[in-house]
């Protein structure tokens, strides 16, 4: 146990925590040259486009130093937001995290966010300043700014490249001088923490765990504590490159468990393992269950896809555990789901993998988070879709989600992000300076505004020269309406939205606006109007066109013209048609896109 340390690496995106998981994994020779692959840690392909690591995933490491022999265990944490409870789990694990800044970009907001939540769990930080082969390289100011933030010496700072492997030997040498060993006592009843799991089709589901006290033996009986399910652990081991069985793991050890369970619900991050005839007193603190943040409709285009989305949805439920959905209908679009993603970044993976793995062609209608009605009678619940929305005589009041949003920008573009603050509800409860020209800005805003295009925006008003990281902390009243937006006279129910009273003029205006742009036009004139209860608020008309794509062709080329029918009717498989009027895919979201 003395020789262990369990370490975890936090950093910005693209600040280099995976270069340098591959630079530790190589010179620990955990990986020999025919296995390395550039960014291994990383191993879903989505993940690896995206530069995202979206599942935290484990590697045992062997060391030596003066004759002594270590292991190390690096867990990785996912990086985005949205994730942020499975980043709390996995630096549960830890006993030290690297802290890594990139030395050319300085402290930024998610820097901040991670290094909190490493600090809650009493982690021992080390800082490391990464990049510095880059000509561009401000090692002093992001030295100073490192300084400022975690209150450490400057000569603690490692600086280090991920890409030359400079300063790596140094790294390994103060993960095992700073980070303290697991503390914990081995004859205690098992206590150990799942921080992750994994779906494989062929053994089930691997939990990933951390036993913080006692021992676990292959074929022991284990309890789930929080789930009070029991199974046989069938395989345990620890994380190499591949998962290598071992008779048992000890207080300290990070490995896995493989105990026959199929589905990854039955698994919830955070959850402890216990054994069942000698249980421990309570499990390990901090479980929570994920709860979905915000919710979309999920629709086939074509309609007889409904029962193949249905099974799509299942085998991604397989392996993601926070994905939830439930069958719903829509006047407009029909059978589909109405599905409850973490945030934003969950929202689209799932709709890309959908589209790659499973080749469902969907339509996701705009996203709205979870909101608390309260009616007049006194019932409250939540509600994951706007027609959900109680009519105006019942309903008392509803609440929406806030969070607390850090903003890091240059000083030049503070005032334009304050007006985009603004005009989302934000409210500002801190500016400070990190630097003479680096702003940290704290808001104080929705959910529910950050859910449309907030962080395009963000970026474009920056000029990408702002993060942006964000963590909830309560509900709060809220003026909302229900927007409708109704062609030719009938109401299209997937495309109403919640939307604060305050705003809802300018947003229906714009709304009908874009739906104009968007609506191609049809051999009739097309009504689009925005609506709250019976009341018009706005409106735009698609003047009728007499639509003879074969008009343009002269002479009789009749295959010419055949192709070019084709083409119109492929086109037209992007459409859902609404009543009389064709829909293009792209209007359900073009709320998301309102300049
Ligand atoms: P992550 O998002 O924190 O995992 O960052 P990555 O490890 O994916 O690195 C982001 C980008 O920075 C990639 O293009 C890397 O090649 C590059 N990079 C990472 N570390 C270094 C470094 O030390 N020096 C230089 N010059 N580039 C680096
Ligand atoms: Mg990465």
């Amino acid at each position: 146990m003395k020789n262990i340390r369990n370490f975890c690496i936090i950093a910005h995106i693209d600040h280099g925590k995976s270069t340098l998981a591959d630079r530790l994994l190589d010179v620990t020779n955990t990986i020999t040259d025919r296995e390395k692959q550039a960014q291994i840690l990383d191993s879903m392909d989505l993940e690896r486009e995206r530069g995202i690591t979206i599942k935290s995933h484990a590697i045992q490491m062997d060391y030596e130093q003066d004759g002594e022999k270590y292991v190390l265990n690096l867990i990785d944490t996912p990086g985005h937001v949205d994730f942020s409870y499975e980043v709390s789990r996995s630096i549960a694990a830890c006993e030290g995290a690297l802290l890594i800044v990139d030395a050319t970009q300085g402290i930024q907001a998610q820097t901040i966010s991670n290094l909190y939540l490493a600090i809650e769990n009493d982690l021992e930080i080390i800082p490391i300043l990464n990049k510095i082969d880059l000509p561009n390289a401000n090692p002093e100011d992001v030295k100073d700014q490192i300084v400022d933030l975690i209150g450490c010496d400057i000569d603690d700072i490692l600086s280090a490249s991920g890409k030359t492997g400079e300063g790596v030997p140094e790294i390994l040498e103060a993960i095992v001088a700073r980070v303290p060993a697991p503390t914990g006592d081995p004859k205690a009843p098992l206590q150990a923490l799942i921080f992750d799991s994994e779906f494989n089709s062929f053994r089930g589901i691997v939990a990933y765990i951390r036993v913080m006290n006692g021992e676990i033996k292959k074929g022991d009986a284990v309890k789930f504590v929080n789930t009070g399910k029991e199974y046989q652990a069938d395989e345990i081991g620890v994380l190499r490159l591949t998962q290598e069985p071992r008779k048992s793991l000890s207080t300290g050890d990070v490995g896995y468990i493989i105990s026959g369970i199929k589905t990854s619900t039955e698994v919830k991050v955070g959850d402890t393992v216990t054994h069942r005839d000698n249980p421990c007193a309570k499990g390990i603190v901090g479980f929570a269950e994920v709860k979905p943040m915000v919710f979309a409709g999920v629709y086939p285009i074509e309609s007889e896809d409904f029962e193949d989305l249905r099974a799509s949805m299942e085998k991604l439920k397989l392996n993601d555990a926070s994905l939830t959905f439930e069958p719903e209908s829509s006047m407009a679009l029909g059978f589909g789901f109405r599905c409850g993603f973490l945030g934003l970044l969950h929202m689209e993976i799932i709709q890309e993998r959908l589209d790659r793995e499973f080749d469902m062609n969907v339509i996701t209608t705009v996203p709205n988070v979870s909101y608390i009605a309260h009616t007049k009678k006194g019932d409250k619940f939540e509600m994951h879709n706007p027609s959900e929305m109680p009519d105006p005589n019942s309903l008392d009041f509803i609440e929406e989600p806030f969070i607390r949003a850090q903003i890091i920008t240059k000083s030049e573009y503070t005032g334009s992000i304050m007006n985009l603050c603004m005009s989302k509800r934000g409210m500002m409860t801190n500016q400070q300076y990190l630097t003479s020209d680096r702003v940290e800005l704290t808001y104080e805003m929705p959910l529910g505004e950050i859910v449309f295009d907030f962080y395009d925006k963000l970026k474009s008003i920056s000029k990408g020269y702002a993060s942006f990281d964000y963590f909830l902390i309560d509900v709060r009243p809220a003026n909302l309406v229900k927007l409708d937006i109704l062609l030719n006279g009938d109401g299209v129910d997937a495309l109403s939205t919640l939307i604060h009273a305050d705003n809802a003029q300018t947003f229906g205006r714009r709304m009908c606006e874009k739906l104009k742009e968007l609506i191609p036009r049809q051999q009739f004139d097309i009504a689009i109007q925005g609506a709250i209860g019976a009341k018009i608020i706005s409106r735009e008309t698609v003047k009728a066109v007499r639509k003879d794509v074969t008009a343009k062709c002269y002479g009789g080329d009749i295959s010419r013209k055949r192709k070019l029918l084709e083409k119109q009717k492929k086109g037209k498989k992007k459409m859902k048609q609404i009543g009389n009027v064709e829909v293009p895919q792209k209007a359900f979201l073009a709320v998301l896109k309102l300049d």
